[in-house]
């Protein structure tokens, strides 16, 4: 049972096999987060117009009908027209839909969307208290979280969380479990950070070592789901004899962009190595070299998009070989309540 409202609330899934559709229909943010991954000159800065996300939205449910849909930005709900996005996502059969908003739901989002046309509403929240999660994301962007959720769960919406753990905030993680249990939120997903976007040059966000991850994250995600929440957490540092899988193989994740980009790792997200692009609202695979020849390495360091861009997090032992290999930071554990 969930903490909040009681229901099993569906949204993005990260498993082996799932199906998300990432939608970013704008890249513009009221804030200006030190680790957001939005980058202008891979992502574009426009607003898509509705007519062309309804469009979009389309070729996406043609192509695999069950999909979840994940409305994202920039902030989605500075969109005037989100309402009218959300609306069309069930009229083609999306499996679930989904908001994931900074928390200032612009233009009175819950207002004009019911619960029964909107599955969730995903809160970013990155610290336990204002102090340390407006450093990292605004001021004022606690205060507006926390009134969101109140709201959203007062409504009757299906309600989860994202905090992106990095070496600015993994003390944090510990409380957070009794602060969305207060609120009612229904579901927890922890991610970790990627170095893409302002991370990848901001200096006070770094990735947090092997040894601190596996001692903090499964214990929080554990204590997460004895007090009602479903949590979805990376175990980003596998065991030498665990399974390495890459989402871009097992399973179907697109990243659409406001420039016709689209992506089906997030890791790539940075450079031109989309394998799919949106041209005259035609969807048409592009020619090698991809992220898609990329899926096909296989390398004793896992992901091979971690290797690349951030292979700060490996440590080789004495023979050479990882100690551990990264996980794909798209097939996660999930506890369920
Ligand atoms: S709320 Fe999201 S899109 Fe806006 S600045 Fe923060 S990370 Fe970037
Ligand atoms: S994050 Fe790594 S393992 Fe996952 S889809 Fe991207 S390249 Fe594959």
């Amino acid at each position: 049972m969930g903490a909040g409202n009681g229901r099993k609330v569906r949204t993005v899934e990260f498993r082996r096999d799932s199906v998300n559709v990432f939608f970013h229909i704008l890249t513009a943010c009221n804030l200006s987060c030190k680790h957001c991954y939005i980058n202008p000159n891979a992502h574009g800065t426009q607003t898509l117009p509705i007519d062309t996300i309804r469009a979009w939205m389309d070729l996406f449910a043609a192509r695999k009908p069950s999909a979840n849909i994940i409305f994202l930005g920039g902030e989605p709900t500075l969109h005037p027209d989100l309402p009218l996005a959300v609306r069309h996502a069930r009229h083609c059969g999306y499996q679930s839909i989904t908001i994931d908003t900074n928390g200032f739901l612009f233009h009175d989002i819950l207002d004009r969307v019911t619960p029964d046309e909107l599955d969730a509403v995903s809160f970013s929240l990155d610290g336990a208290e204002a102090c340390s999660n407006d450093r990292l994301r605004g001021k004022g962007s606690f205060d507006a979280v926390l009134q969101g959720i109140r709201k959203a769960v007062a409504a009757g919406f299906g309600t989860s969380v994202i905090f992106t753990v990095s070496s600015a905030n993994l003390h944090e993680l510990p409380r957070m479990p009794a602060l969305l249990q207060s609120l009612g939120v229904d579901r927890f997903f922890i991610q970790v950070v990627g170095r893409r976007g302002k991370s990848a040059i901001e200096t006070e966000i770094g990735q947090t070592a092997a040894d601190l991850w596996l001692d903090q994250v499964p214990r929080v995600a554990e204590e997460a789901a004895e007090r009602g929440m479903t949590v979805t957490y990376p175990k980003v540092y596998l065991d030498p004899d665990e399974p390495f899988e890459c989402a871009g193989k097992v399973a179907d994740n697109v990243f659409i962009f406001p420039n016709g980009r689209v992506y089906r790792c997030p890791l790539c997200e940075d450079h031109p190595l989309h394998s799919l692009e949106i041209v005259d609202n035609r969807l048409r695979e592009r020619p090698p070299i991809t992220e898609r020849e990329l899926f096909e390495l296989d390398i004793p360091e896992g992901c091979v998009m971690n290797r690349l861009i951030q292979p700060g997090n490996i440590v080789y032992g004495m023979d050479g070989n990882p100690l551990h290999r990264i996980a794909c930071c798209m097939l996660k554990q999930e506890l369920i309540s």
